[in-house]
């Protein structure tokens, strides 16, 4: 867990997870909590959405690793990777690296997974599933032969997340977003977030008894999200911690 937090503040990293040494899902803190040479290790970055604490080191990866042999790939499904062409690497506000130093020698690839297909890589498979957020945003199922991990991304309430938990097989953890405290419901649905109440909601729609890390804590909200989270009394409940390795 490289980033755990769903906005920026000192000691709050953005939503980062590293699958493996090659792989990593969201881009939120890489070049904040990678070294260079572990930067240059990275062949592919999953992405559920293009909401900015999602791809915030995107840019900056990029920029490190210009010049390397093979293409970082940058998987998701076409909606998500349309908007990061169009205004992010967009030679406006960043350069356009699907094209630099070359197009034939391109620091990075645009990868699109067609929606209900898997993108496999590594060892590791990624089926996308659409969550309930204010733009197009995936969850994805993360397997290898041993172990199914399910990452929610940023959603509101949602029933496709919870129907792919039941019948995902070898499902060892679920890492759900949580954003806003409990006073907050109001933003928390116009912006489709969830609260550690909304979050109780939501694993009621599962028949999984699988531990449940939360992340993505906006940092203005995080003390009363603890305390929130902690009145649950549901013992596999787990705020993730910015650096914790957690083994499947
Ligand atoms: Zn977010
Ligand atoms: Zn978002």
């Amino acid at each position: 867990m490289l980033g755990p937090y769903g906005g920026s503040a000192p000691g709050c990293l953005m939503t980062t997870f590293l699958i493996n040494e090659t792989t990593a899902l969201d881009a939120g803190a890489l070049t904040e909590t990678l070294s260079i040479p572990r930067q240059r290790s990275i062949e592919r970055i999953v992405v559920t959405h293009a909401h900015f604490d999602h791809v915030a080191s995107l840019p900056f990866l990029l920029e490190n690793v210009f010049g390397r042999r093979r293409p970082v790939e940058i998987a998701a499904p076409a909606e998500v990777l349309a908007p990061l062409s169009e205004h992010l690497f967009n030679d406006a506000v960043w350069p356009d690296f699907t094209r630099l130093p070359s197009r034939r020698r391109a620091t990075a690839r645009l990868r699109a997974i067609p929606e209900g297909g898997t993108f496999s890589a590594g060892g590791v498979a990624f089926l996308p599933v659409r969550v309930n957020h204010i733009v197009p945003t995936f969850g994805y199922l993360v397997s290898t032969a041993r172990a199914s991990i399910l990452f929610s991304s940023d959603t509101g309430p949602t029933r496709a997340l919870w129907a792919l938990a039941d019948r995902a097989e070898n499902l060892k953890a679920i890492f759900l977003e949580v954003s806003f405290s409990n006073a907050q419901e109001d933003v928390a649905r116009a912006s489709k977030h969830l609260t550690p109440k909304l979050v109780a909601a939501e694993l009621r729609k599962t028949t999984r008894d699988v531990p449940v890390y939360l992340y993505h804590l906006k940092p203005p909200s995080e003390a009363a999200i603890r305390r929130e989270v902690r009145a649950l009394k549901m013992p596999r409940l787990k705020i993730v911690e910015a650096g914790e390795v957690l083994e499947f």
